[in-house]
């Protein structure tokens, strides 16, 4: 890239006036979904048997067969191709994060030499893709060789570019799962499970306990000549060097300033597309850091929720180049601002309408609500560091624990209320609760919830995992992201501990003890146990790391060794009560886990490697010798009293040389420490040399080109700076 360039990529980005954006005549409510094979165009498409077998198996969970298949491939494909469809693709979610798909056309010989548009219920039901390709983390080699990716009817089939998607699960032959959906939906089996055996103490006539999901996503966008201009942006997704723009979010008037129009083209663009697809986007706005923005949808089933955030992120990438700009989705794309995150608003539901963590109106309801509340509490201190790893990446590494939002230690924000209604309850013991029916028992507070939820106002931005008066927000997940990866741990960790609730509460209740004196006492047992994950104060401040180690959470900062944490004797035991991931499955995904991290690393060690010796060093050499020039010229012509002239000007020099010095050595440290850990062959001890090593020497390298920025001529600096990839005009 050439200076001249950097100019006109800067000058192209700043001309750009904002694209036009084909506004449907209609209102949302008649386009809304009209790509997605949903159950009205079930109900038109399918024969009447058809289409009741099916919304029967949707709704309790029950296989399909192979007749049933046939039909609703055929009323599918018919649908498919009367709104424009010409391939099908199984859609899945391997574990190399995003989403996969491999498209076949609908035709197939019709044995007179031409062809027809054929799609049998054997193709909509399984497909074997080449699997050969998707990390596995050695299952296949211990397993089975060939892997498959099966539907999954209780996530609609839509249509993307003229291709009719088909969400699948992505298996092993022998069962295991080589995808996040798998695990996901046993997670939402085992918590549903679990829930409403609870909720039945309160209500005899739940059938179904529901995890809700509403994600918030955040992102960049940048101008797409000025993405193109930054190898780095590129090939990793973020910068790996510029300097801090003088000004960047101190005065957060991006936060609070008007959406620029080139942007606000994208939204109204991207929203359209969402709501043809089903996805209900509802809220957008902008973040703090500029050109840093937010799209959240009204909650849906988490599975549901999950597919529409995994499609949300391509198609978000399809509809900004229509827009001339690059959407990063990663967590950490310029140093110095804010980085993206994807909070996790979390709740369970009853199929009889009560929303479990939302507190009711009669003391009993309240019981339910705390019930659950601590239930959860009580899930996330016994898992804290599993929750931690789930959540945890390459990518992610860069925000969490890096001094802004959350900190690289789990714990609970309650806000003051809650904390006061279980420091209420603790320290209950012995008052008399046997009717708490009829008698609001005043004393526990129970009867007093709604009121005091009604203002609660205080919100915490520093922690990691918020109680938000009706749901729980993991505010810890990245915004690259998959979700599932937490909200499998989240559920699956919350259903182990609802049913061990369970166990104790009916053991309790077989030795006399009432129903409610008996959740009573499992519940002040469970906040006594659960106390240290419960913190409300600054979680950036260094008091609080102290503090945390010593009420014993987990501390770890190193992300490849976090994920130790997956195979800890707790997790394992978890996943397995909970039916949700076997060790082998565990033992696997890890192995797929440190081999992503180390590959992440890599690329970045090498693009960084090559920008600075190849880019920056002969840039910063240049200067240096017109600098030199410009000295021995000097002192040509003015001999001794050159001296003072020139003084300023030899300092920069050494400086110059210094930096460029230091680069060098470093990356020929970097280089050697990658051969080293290379070949290293246990990918556990490959990816935290990569941690240890590799690392910080790319941190050395990125200072000292940061300090040379701002010494070398901006005309000859060669990539575009943060003050122009960070303002969109
Ligand atoms: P915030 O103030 O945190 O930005 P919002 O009102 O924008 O809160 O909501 C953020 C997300 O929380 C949205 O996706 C919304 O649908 C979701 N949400 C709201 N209530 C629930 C709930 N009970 N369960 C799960 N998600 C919820
Ligand atoms: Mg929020």
């Amino acid at each position: 890239m050439s200076t001249t360039l950097r100019f006109k990529m800067v000058e192209e980005a700043f001309d750009r006036k904002a694209a036009p954006v084909a506004i449907p005549a209609e209102r949302p409510e008649q386009y809304y979904a009209e790509l997605v094979f949903d159950r009205r165009k079930m109900f038109e498409y399918l024969p009447k048997d058809t289409y009741d077998e099916l919304i029967d198996a949707i709704t309790n969970k029950r296989p399909i067969d192979r007749r049933l298949a046939d039909s609703v491939a055929d009323g599918m494909k018919r649908w498919a191709i009367d709104n424009g469809a010409r391939h099908y693709s199984h859609w899945f979610a391997p574990l190399t994060g995003g989403t996969a798909e491999k498209h076949d056309a609908f035709v197939e010989h019709d044995g007179k030499g031409g062809v027809v548009e054929e799609f049998s219920g054997k193709l909509l039901v399984q497909q074997e893709p080449d699997a050969s390709s998707f990390p596995n983390g050695g299952i296949r080699n211990t397993f089975e060789a060939r892997g498959y990716s099966a539907w999954d009817i209780s996530s609609p089939a839509f249509i993307l570019d003229q291709t009719l998607c088909i969400p699948t699960i992505f298996i092993s032959y022998t069962g295991e799962s080589l995808d996040y959906k798998t695990p996901l939906l046993k997670a939402l089996n085992a918590v549903d499970k679990a829930a409403t055996a609870v909720a039945r103490y309160f209500d005899p006539e739940v059938k179904h306990v529901t995890s809700y999901l509403g994600w918030e996503q955040e992102y960049f966008l940048v101008d797409e000549s000025l993405f193109s201009a930054r190898p780095d942006l590129v090939m990793t997704g973020r910068t790996l060097m510029g300097h801090e723009s003088p000004k960047n979010q101190q005065l957060e008037d991006h936060y609070f300033g008007a959406i620029p129009s080139r942007v606000e083209a994208f939204m109204l663009d991207l929203e359209i597309r969402c709501h043809r697809l089903g996805i209900p986007v509802k809220t957008r706005h902008n973040e703090v850091a500029p050109n840093q923005f937010e799209l959240a949808p009204i909650y849906e089933e988490t599975n549901l929720a999950n597919d529409h955030n995994l499609l949300l992120m391509s198609v978000m990438n399809e509809v900004a180049r229509r827009h001339n700009f690059r959407v990063l989705l990663h967590e950490k794309p310029f140093a110095g601002v804010n980085g993206s995150g994807k909070h996790n608003n979390w709740s369970l539901g009853t199929d009889r309408g009560a929303m479990l963590f939302s507190p009711g109106r009669t003391p009993q309801d309240n019981l339910q609500f705390i019930t659950f509340i601590v239930n959860v509490m009580a899930a996330v201190h016994r898992h804290n560091a599993l929750l931690k790893a789930s959540i945890m990446s390459a990518t992610n590494a860069h925000r969490l624990g890096a001094n802004e939002a959350p900190p690289a230690i789990i714990s609970i924000f309650t806000g003051s209320q809650l904390a006061e209604i279980l420091d209420r309850l603790e320290s209950s013991e012995g008052a008399d609760l046997s009717d708490l029916k009829k008698k609001s028992d005043f004393s526990l507070g129970l009867s007093q919830i709604p009121d005091l939820m009604l203002d609660n106002t205080d919100r915490n931005r520093t922690s990691p995992f918020a109680f938000t008066g009706n749901r729980f927000e993991f505010r810890a997940v990245g915004s690259s992201a998959n979700c599932a990866s937490a909200m499998i741990v989240l559920n699956a960790a919350v259903a182990e501990q609802l049913a061990e609730f369970k166990k104790a509460v009916d053991k309790r209740m077989e030795s006399g003890v009432s129903r409610t004196d008996a959740l009573l006492a499992e519940i002040r047992e469970l906040i006594r146990s659960c106390r240290p994950i419960h913190f409300d104060g600054n979680g950036y401040s260094d008091e609080w790391k102290e503090e945390a180690a010593r009420r014993g959470l987990d501390c770890e900062t190193s992300t490849p060794v976090m994920f130790d944490a997956y195979l800890s004797p707790s997790s394992i035991k978890m996943f397995d009560a909970t039916g949700v991931l076997s060790k082998p499955e565990l033992a696997a995904r890890n192995e797929v886990k440190w081999e992503i991290y180390t590959k992440k690393i890599q690329i970045e060690a090498r693009v960084l490697g090559d920008l600075a010796l190849n880019h920056i060093i002969p840039v910063a050499t240049r200067y240096q010798s017109m600098l030199v020039d410009n000295v021995v010229k000097l002192r040509e012509i003015f001999g001794e009293k050159a001296g003072e002239m020139t003084s300023r000007d030899l300092e920069t020099i050494e400086k110059l040389c210094r930096h460029c010095r230091e680069i060098k050595n470093t990356v020929s440290e970097m280089v050697s420490a990658r051969k080293v850990a290379n070949a290293i062959e246990s990918e556990r001890e490959k990816a935290i040399a990569y941690h240890d090593n590799v690392v910080p020497a790319m941190e050395t390298i990125r200072r000292h080109i940061d300090k040379l920025e701002l010494m070398v001529d901006n005309e000859m600096w060669p990539l575009p700076k943060y003050r122009e990839l960070l303002f969109i005009r």
